[in-house]
C-alpha cells in the first residue's frame, strides 16, 4: 500500500464518519511561538481553544510537519523524520474518548478490502495515562483488548499540554509490535523500538495551571468544551504496511536514498554508518524541498537557518559517502518526482525552488573546501600534541575567517575523537559581536566590495540562532 493510498484511506474513512476534510496548512506556522508546524494540531489551535469557531465539529486532514528536535534521531531510529505527514482527526466538543478510540481501532483493524488498514489486532498495544480509568475501560470492555495489552504510563509519556496554563489532557497511544527481532518483550512501556508508536489520541479535558516543569503542573479544573486531537504518522504506517525496515525505505523517501546510493557508488545495507548517512540524506533532501516549497529560504536566522542546516548536513553526508561533486540537482529532482503526485506545486515552482537549493549548495561547497583543509590540520596537530580538545581560538578562526560553521567543527572533531572548547569559542563569539557593534560603521566603509560583505554575512553567525530556535520549538511540542 503506497503512502498516498494510506492517506486517502484515512481521509475517506473520516469523511464517511462526518468529518470535514481540510487541506494541509503550511509548514510555516502562524503561531509566533513556533518556527514550524510540528503537529497536525497546530493549525487547529484557534478551534481547540474556542477563539475561532470550528467550521465543523469534526475535522480530519493530512498535515505536513517539521520536527527539528528529532534531527539527531534521523537515520538512527526507524521512525523519525525531520519532515513527515501527520494524519489527524479532531472533535471540537463532539465525540470524546469512546468515539476517538472506536474510530482509530476500526480504521486500523478493518480489512484492506473494507477500506481499512488491515492491521492484525494481535500486533497492537496501547498505553493510557496512569489515572485514566475511563480510557482503559473503553479499550478493555468496548474494544475487547486484552488487559495485558493496555499499559499505564505517567505524565512524561501520556499527558499532553502546551507548557502554558490552559488546556491539557491525558492521551492514549497505539503501538505496533514489530516482533522479537526488534527488541525486548514487555510492551511499549519497556521498549519503544520494537513497539513502534503509530497513533496518539489526545483527550483534551483539563485546565492546567501553575506550570513548574514539563510534568510539574496542577490540574485545576475541567474544560467547558472537551476536544479530541489525534495524530498518526503517515510514514510510520507506510513503512509497516510496505514491509520495509524504516520510514526512509518507504515509497516517498526511498527514491532519494537510491539516488544517493547510485551517486556514491557504494551500497546500502552493508555498513551501518554509511546507511545512517544515506537515510539522513534522503530525509533532509525531502524536508528541504518541502520547506522551500512553503517559502522558506536558506539564511542565518530562524527558519532559514534550519533549512540551511538541513541542506548543509546533506552535502556533508554525501561527502562522507565519498561524493565531492554537486548532488542537489540529482537528489532534489528525485524527491520532487516522488512527492509531486501529492504536492503538485513542487513541479510548478520547481525553477525557483531548485535555483535556491543549487545556489546554497555552491556557497557551502566553497566554504567547505577552504575550511576542511584547515580543520583537518588543526585536529591532526592537536592529536599529535597529545591533546583531546580543539582550542576555542582555532574553532573561532575557522568560523570567523573561513566561515566554517561551528556545528560542523563540532561534528568533525567528534568523528576524530576530539572535543572542542565550546566555552572559549562562545566567549570569542561574544567579543566579536561587541566589536562588530562598535565598528559597524567603519567596517561597512572598508568593505567596498559588496559581494564580499554579503558572503561574510552568509557564512557567519551560524550555530546560535539555530540552537535557540530548536529550544523554542521543542518547548512547545
Ligand atoms: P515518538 O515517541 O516516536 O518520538 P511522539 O510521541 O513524539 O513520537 P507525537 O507527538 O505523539 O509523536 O505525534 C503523533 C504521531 O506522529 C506519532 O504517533 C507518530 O506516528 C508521528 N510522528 C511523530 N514524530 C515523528 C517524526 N519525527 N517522524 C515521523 N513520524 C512522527
Ligand atoms: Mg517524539
Ligand atoms: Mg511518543
Ligand atoms: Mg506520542
Amino acid at each position: 500500500m503506497k503512502t498516498a493510498e494510506i492517506a486517502q484511506r484515512y481521509l475517506d474513512f473520516f469523511e464517511k464518519n462526518d468529518h470535514l476534510i481540510v487541506p494541509s496548512a503550511s509548514l510555516v506556522s502562524d503561531d509566533p511561538s513556533l518556527l514550524f508546524t510540528v503537529a497536525g494540531m497546530v493549525p487547529m489551535i484557534p478551534y481547540l481553544t474556542g477563539v475561532v469557531p470550528a467550521p465543523h465539529p469534526r475535522i480530519a486532514d493530512v498535515q505536513k510537519c517539521i520536527r527539528t528536535n528529532d534531527i539527531e534521531e534521523v537515520g538512527r531510529t526507524a521512525r523519525h523524520g525531520t519532515f513527515f505527514q501527520m494524519l489527524g482527526n479532531w472533535s471540537f466538543g463532539d465525540y470524546f474518548k469512546e468515539g476517538a478510540i472506536r474510530y482509530a481501532w476500526e480504521l486500523l483493524t478493518s480489512s484492506e478490502s473494507d477500506g481499512g488498514l488491515g492491521f492484525d489486532e494481535k500486533d497492537l498495544w496501547v498505553t493510557v495515562y496512569e489515572t485514566d480509568d475511563e480510557a482503559e475501560a473503553i479499550w478493555r470492555d468496548i474494544i475487547g483488548l486484552k488487559p495485558e495489552r493496555i499499559q499505564r504510563l505517567g505524565r512524561a509519556d501520556n499527558y499532553w499540554n502546551t507548557g502554558q496554563p490552559g488546556p491539557g489532557g491525558p492521551d492514549s497511544e497505539i503501538f505496533f509490535d514489530r516482533g522479537p527481532a526488534y527488541g525486548k518483550d514487555g510492551g511499549p512501556a519497556v521498549d519503544d523500538t520494537r513497539f513502534l508508536e503509530i497513533w496518539n489520541l489526545v483527550f483534551m479535558q483539563d485546565f492546567i495551571e501553575n506550570i513548574r516543569g514539563k510534568t510539574e503542573f496542577d490540574i485545576v479544573g475541567e474544560l467547558p468544551m472537551k476536544n479530541i486531537d489525534t495524530g498518526m504518522g503517515l510514514e510510520r504506517v507506510a513503512f509497516l504496511k510496505q514491509g520495509v525496515e524504516n520510514m526512509y525505505e518507504s515509497d516517498q523517501v526511498r527514491p532519494v536514498l537510491d539516488r544517493a546510493v547510485e551517486l556514491s557508488g557504494r551500497r546500502y545495507g552493508v555498513q551501518h554508518e554509511d546507511d545512517v548517512r544515506f537515510r539522513v540524506v534522503a530525509d533532509h533532501v525531502r524536508s528541504s524541498l518541502m520547506l522551500l516549497s512553503d517559502g522558506v529560504r536558506p539564511s542565518n536566522e530562524g527558519r532559514g537557518y534550519i533549512l540551511r542546516r538541513l541542506m548543509r548536513r546533506t552535502v556533508r553526508s554525501m561527502r562522507l559517502l565519498g561524493v565531492d561533486e554537486p548532488v542537489f540537482p540529482e537528489l532534489f529532482a528525485a524527491s520532487r518526482d516522488v512527492m509531486k503526485t501529492t504536492y503538485p506545486e513542487l513541479e510548478k515552482d520547481w525553477s525557483v525552488l531548485s535555483a535556491s537549493a543549487f545556489a546554497e549548495e555552491e556557497t557551502f561547497r566553497r566554504t567547505l573546501v577552504a575550511g576542511s583543509t584547515i580543520l583537518d590540520l588543526a585536529l591532526d596537530e592537536t592529536k599529535k600534541g597529545g591533546g583531546k580538545t580543539l582550542s576555542g581560538p582555532e574553532a573561532f578562526l575557522l568560523h570567523d575567517t573561513y566561515g566554517f560553521p561551528i556545528d560542523l567543527t563540532l561534528e568533525v572533531a567528534e568523528e576524530a575523537g576530539l572535543e572542542v572548547d565550546r566555552t572559549a569559542f562562545d566567549t570569542l563569539m561574544q567579543e566579536q559581536r561587541q566589536r562588530a557593534k562598535d565598528d559597524a560603521r567603519n567596517r561597512k566603509r572598508q568593505l567596498a566590495d559588496v559581494s564580499v560583505y554579503r558572503d561574510l554575512r552568509a557564512l557567519g553567525e551560524t550555530g546560535f540562532d539555530g540552537y535557540t530556535a530548536l529550544e523554542v520549538e521543542s518547548r512547545v511540542i
